[in-house]
């Protein structure tokens, strides 16, 4: 018959119903009938009966528990245990045993003597576990079978992969720099840990915000350090998780993961990569993506579903936040908005303080030096450096890390690593040299040039063969028309310098030329630095965090000036660069033989040479301390 829908309800009473009985059966047995058997089976008796039957050799064994002695007589069937109380010392005792070649610790036999614990351990005990587990398994029956309906859904619930952590064990203190960020996470830290006192006034904190910013600035970190600071669980899971699955599982997870966050309230639950499921949805495509598509709308669904004040704040991460769906970013949503920007000077040295805390570096480390090397760099990438400069410092027997070692690294990051087996032949050699003298030279005999730290002619795993590296002073943001054209010069120093001296040019100039172009090309479409366009901008950046690739946006005839344009400003910068090398031809030859002969010089090395007037050979005390 099915005509009764409480049928799946049934099992559920009678079987509890069972156990209790078994229980109490066991337990009245326990009491009332076992402990006769028992009485029954040990027999006490006087010490001295003990001492008569152990002179007559009738006891097989002996166990002593205090000043109790449990001993046996015969074997099998005519086993008979017994039990009395020692009247002598148990030295003595243990001796007259051994005497009389008793088996005094055959323990495990004796033991039968108090059977209530073997019985409990035996019976009792599986029935409690097994009818824990039974419980249990009941439990979660009933959840999935109530709380989610029938279907894929239970499925989608056995197979998601979303990270909880109970403790993060990040804090803010483990994020150097990035102090904008931290301060608009900390107000979501104060409504974790408290809030009622938002409920009170009415307030409504963001139920998301969104980190954005370019790749390794510490997003993740960041949204760790949060559920750190305010104690709370963590769930993560990534935005190409929730595609990757099949049809209809992106929804589910999605579902799955409000759910267990909400049961968990409060907590934090982040999307990182948030852009693989929030990508506009009009953008067309070849018929677009359906199963993306479902699961941002249940993603929008669930954001709206829940009540700001249960607790629960969702932390997304992006490095494309212009390609996300408009409706993610609606109020409601994840209307706060937090960048996460490159690390300035200062954020750079602090992040290396944090990452060089962790290794065993040498005291006398210059972190300001290094940091203004790697401008531009990323947290993870300064994180990758402090690494390197470890790993180095291990290879070379040392124990511990050195100025040089981080300086290294820095390269190693930024340029590759160092070729040490590549054969390079001396007219190659002296062609590198004089070409990444004729960089630094140049950039030396410009005012607004970054000062020069360092150049070496060590060919790089990347396929540099040279390298000048210039070490801004400060932190530079803005950019005037003259410093752009002086970089542009400087990269042209280069091959100008190959020109002069060899009259012939190489291929190991593309890079100098794609960096020039793109300064050039740059300071006309969109700083409006040119004559001939003024404010207009002429290009746009599609993707701020991401390389910052440009479209233009203007006529194909436009598109031709702009070229022109650019040709322009690189001829002049070009005819600039030979100027200024065939003004300092002596210095050129001088520096660029001291390069070859070295291989790598400093900055001060170079600027000694350069400034060292022949009729002052002496190098003074006083100029040597201010380099
Ligand atoms: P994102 O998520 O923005 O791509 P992550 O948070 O994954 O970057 O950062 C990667 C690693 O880089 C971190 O684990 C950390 O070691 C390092 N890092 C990045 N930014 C910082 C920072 N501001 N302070 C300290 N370490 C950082
Ligand atoms: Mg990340
Ligand atoms: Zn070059």
């Amino acid at each position: 018959m099915l005509d009764d829908g409480k049928i799946p309800k049934k099992p559920k009473k009678p079987l509890v119903f069972y156990y209790s009985v078994i229980l109490l059966v066991l337990v009245l047995l326990n009491s009332f009938v076992f402990p006769k058997m028992i009485e029954r089976s040990v027999q006490n008796v006087e010490y001295s009966e003990f001492v008569t039957m152990l002179d007559n050799k009738q006891i097989t064994e002996a166990t002593l528990d205090g000043d109790k002695v449990y001993f046996t007589t015969g074997t099998g069937e005519n086993r008979v245990i017994y039990k009395t109380v020692a009247m002598e010392d148990g030295n003595d005792l243990v001796d007259r045993l051994n005497a009389a070649n008793v088996d005094k610790f055959g323990k495990a036999e004796i033991k039968q003597t108090s059977p209530i614990v073997s019985f409990l351990l035996s019976w009792i005990l599986p029935f409690v576990i097994l009818f824990g587990l039974s419980q249990l398994l009941m439990k979660s029956l009933q959840k999935k079978m109530g709380g989610m309906g029938p279907g894929p859904m239970t499925f989608g619930k056995s197979n998601a992969k979303i990270y909880v952590e109970a403790q993060t064990g990040k804090t803010f203190a483990d994020v150097a720099g990035e102090e904008e960020a931290k301060e608009a996470l900390a107000e979501i830290v104060d409504f974790l840990h408290n809030p009622k006192k938002y409920a009170e006034i009415g307030a409504k904190l963001p139920k998301g915000a969104l980190l954005v910013g370019p790749p390794g600035t510490g997003k993740t970190l960041l949204a760790k350090a949060v559920a750190g600071e305010a104690k709370v669980p963590f769930f993560s899971i990534s935005g190409s998780e929730f595609v990757e699955m099949f049809v209809g599982m992106g929804a589910a997870r999605v579902r799955d993961l409000f759910k267990q966050a909400q049961e968990k309230a409060p907590c934090i639950v982040f999307i990182d990569e948030i852009d693989a499921i929030g990508k506009k949805r009009d953008s067309g495509g070849l018929g677009g993506n359906d199963e993306r598509e479902q699961t941002l709308n249940q993603l929008l669904t669930e954001m709206d579903g829940f009540d700001g004040s249960s607790g629960v704040v969702i932390l997304a991460a992006t490095n494309r936040p212009e390609t996300l769906d408009k409706a993610l970013l609606r109020p409601g949503r994840f209307d706060r908005r937090i960048p996460v920007e490159l690390p300035d000077l200062k954020g750079r040295e602090q992040i290396l303080k944090v990452h060089l805390k962790a290794i065993r570096a040498s005291d006398n480390i210059n972190i300001n030096t290094i940091a203004r090397a790697t401008s531009g760099a990323s947290g993870a990438e300064i994180a990758n450096i402090v690494n390197e400069a470890a790993l180095r410092a291990v290879r070379q027997g040392r124990r511990v890390v050195q100025q040089d070692d981080l300086e290294e690294s820095v390269e190693t990051v930024i340029a590759g690593y160092q070729r040490k087996d590549s054969s390079i032949s001396t007219k190659e050699k002296l062609i590198v040299s004089y070409h990444e003298i004729g960089h630094a030279l140049v950039a030396a005999m410009q005012k607004n040039s970054a000062p020069v730290h360092k150049i070496t002619i060590i060919p790089r795993t990347s396929g540099a063969l040279g390298y000048t590296m210039q070490v801004e002073e400060g932190e530079r943001l803005l950019m005037t028309k003259q410093e752009a054209f002086e970089k542009i010069v400087t990269f042209t120093g280069g091959r100008a310098a190959e020109e002069m001296i060899f009259g012939s040019f190489t291929t190991g100039a593309s890079n100098d030329i794609e960096q020039a172009t793109k300064i050039a090309r740059a300071m006309v479409t969109r700083y409006g630095m040119s004559d001939e366009f003024d404010m207009m901008a002429l290009e746009t950046v599609n993707n701020p965090y991401l390389g910052g690739d440009t479209s233009l946006t203007c006529s194909a005839d436009t598109a031709a000036k702009v070229d022109a344009e650019v040709l322009k400003i690189i001829r002049e910068a070009h005819t600039l660069a030979r100027k200024i090398l065939e003004e300092n031809k002596d210095k050129l030859h001088e520096l660029a033989k001291y390069l070859y002969e070295k291989e790598t010089i400093t900055g001060e090395e170079f600027m000694y040479i350069l400034l060292k007037k022949k009729e002052l050979p002496v190098f003074t005390e006083e100029t040597e301390s201010k380099e």
